[in-house]
């Protein structure tokens, strides 16, 4: 069975006291529900060890936002997914189109960097959308085809298993402007469909697509409702526990 998922991604953002302190509300909000999705934070990397250890790690899953596409030894300043593993992190969030951009991140560098999450028990978000230039030009089915067949594609059947996708225009990231649920229903569909091509229907029946893109407290049931969309990759609304639980309370 699919899972539903809403995914935080807190970005560059909170020190360690106020990232620490984030969680343990959420933490505290969630104590006692039951939300109809798994719930999942993805913190910077120098959160990760002390939010999960604060917080009921089988009620929210911790993330890390990027990894390194190499196992261990001489890379200063990077963090491998061993590393993030050992901090009782289990997923990571690859490929967003932040870290495309301005970190130069590569199909080959993501494939790498998947592999690397999936040989250490991490779980892989993986982002793929695309620029407002291509959607103008009608052009963000292919975009995102090839941005799938040069990464995740290339996986076996058991490890694509393993993986979600999420799916995040970049007009539509940090901007306020949603994709309408037509847009995002039709996009995740079609990454659906993509998926039935290359691994089957049961596989492309139980993977877990999310939409991200300025979801939000008031947009995200009616996107929820959509059947192809199985949860949301949430920015700036998982900065704060009353809108980061509303979205969650949207399942
Ligand atoms: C994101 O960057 O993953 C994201 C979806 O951001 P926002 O919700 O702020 O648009």
């Amino acid at each position: 069975m699919k899972k539903n998922i809403v995914a935080g991604n807190w970005k560059m953002n909170k020190t360690l006291p106020e990232g620490l302190a984030l969680a343990i509300e959420l933490n505290a909000a969630l104590a006692g529900a039951q939300p109809n999705c798994d719930v999942v934070i993805g913190t910077p990397f120098i959160h990760l060890a002390s939010v999960a250890e604060a917080i009921d790690t089988n009620k929210i899953g911790v993330a890390a936002q990027n990894c390194a596409d190499k196992e261990s030894g001489a890379y200063t300043g990077e963090i491998s997914a061993s590393m993030i593993k050992s901090t009782g992190a289990e997923y990571v969030i690859l490929g967003h189109s932040e870290r495309r951009e301005y970190y130069g991140e590569t199909s080959e560098k993501l494939n790498s960097k998947v592999a690397l999450a999936l040989a250490n028990g991490l779980t892989p978000i993986y982002c793929c959308g695309e620029a407002l230039e291509v959607r103008n030009a009608n052009e963000q089915n292919t975009y995102v085809k090839n941005q799938l067949e040069e990464t995740v594609f290339n996986l076996s059947a058991d490890d694509f298993k393993k993986i979600v996708i999420a799916y995040e225009p970049i007009w539509a990231i940090g901007t306020g402007i949603t994709a309408s649920t037509e847009q995002a229903q039709e996009m995740l569909a079609f990454i659906r469909g993509l998926i039935a091509t290359q691994f089957g229907h049961e596989i492309a029946d139980e993977t877990s697509i999310l939409y991200g893109g300025s979801c939000n407290a008031k947009n995200a049931a009616e996107l929820f409702s959509q059947p192809d969309i199985d949860g949301g990759l949430i920015g700036g609304a998982s900065l704060n526990v009353a809108d980061f639980k509303a979205i969650i309370d949207a399942f």
